[in-house]
């Protein structure tokens, strides 16, 4: 994924879209007070000067799909391990609920299930049936909408003659939600797609680089000279 930091307006449209996509609970005031709450995109907010010159640049946080990811590792009965396709993928029904991947990460992007959460008639309707209702004691993430993936996947697979998913193919709902098209998915080992053509941008960084974790989240954003 390439995150345009230059597009991004702050509005939130690719943290509701997730909510809704991912069945994301709404854990409540009291929970929330407690830093218990479950966003797999979190929209992270940085000031520079003050006012009446001061800037603000967005930052859209969700889990990095990092290749050398220190979850993975840290995990103890490898609940969290790479798929195929380069995602770090999470096994709920495998999670002890230690908690440790969530140390380990250095995004913070992982959030653990205190409660089994209920939704209110008729919300329960509302519901994504391609995705699981994580229940209390169990870690959870962005998975990069592996859903649509695999239903991309099934999709070409009936299709016959060339099996494999074309670029533009899968869009997660981040992604289709944005309105200002800050965000580009694809696959990265396509050097003719559209994510390996924005990750080519001279303004492009990735978070905590240092680390070598080597993140799947390339940001784009353009450095400006102050004073
Ligand atoms: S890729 Fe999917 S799961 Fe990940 S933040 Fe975007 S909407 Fe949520
Ligand atoms: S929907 Fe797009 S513009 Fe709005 S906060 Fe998310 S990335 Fe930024």
């Amino acid at each position: 994924m390439v995150i345009d930091l230059d597009r991004c307006s702050g509005c939130e449209a690719c943290v509701v879209a997730c909510t809704a996509e991912n069945n994301l609970p709404i854990v409540g005031e009291k929970q929330f007070a407690r830093a218990r709450e479950i966003k797999w995109i979190r929209v992270e907010r940085y000031w520079e000067g003050e006012y009446p010159d001061a800037r603000v640049t967005f930052l859209p946080m969700l889990c990095q799909q990092c290749d050398q990811a220190p979850c993975e590792t840290a995990c103890p009965v490898f609940a969290t391990y790479h798929n195929q396709d380069g995602l770090n993928t999470q096994v709920y029904n495998r999670c002890i609920g230690t908690r440790t991947c969530a140390v380990y990460c250095p995004y913070e992007v992982r959030y653990f299930n205190w409660y089994s959460y209920q939704w209110d008639e008729p919300l329960e309707q509302q519901l994504n049936p391609d995705v699981s209702v994580r229940e209390k004691g169990v870690m959870e993430k962005c998975t990069f909408c592996i859903q649509r993936i695999r239903d991309a996947k099934d999709q070409a697979k009936d299709r016959g003659g060339d099996k494999r998913v074309k670029d533009g193919e899968v869009t997660p709902a981040c992604v289709q939600a944005c309105p200002t098209e800050a965000m580009v998915f694809g696959d990265f080992n396509d050097p003719d797609s559209a994510v390996s053509k924005a990750a080519t941008d001279e303004r492009n960084y990735r978070v905590l680089e240092k680390l070598n974790t080597t993140p799947s989240v390339v940001y784009l954003r353009k450095a400006e000279a102050h004073g």
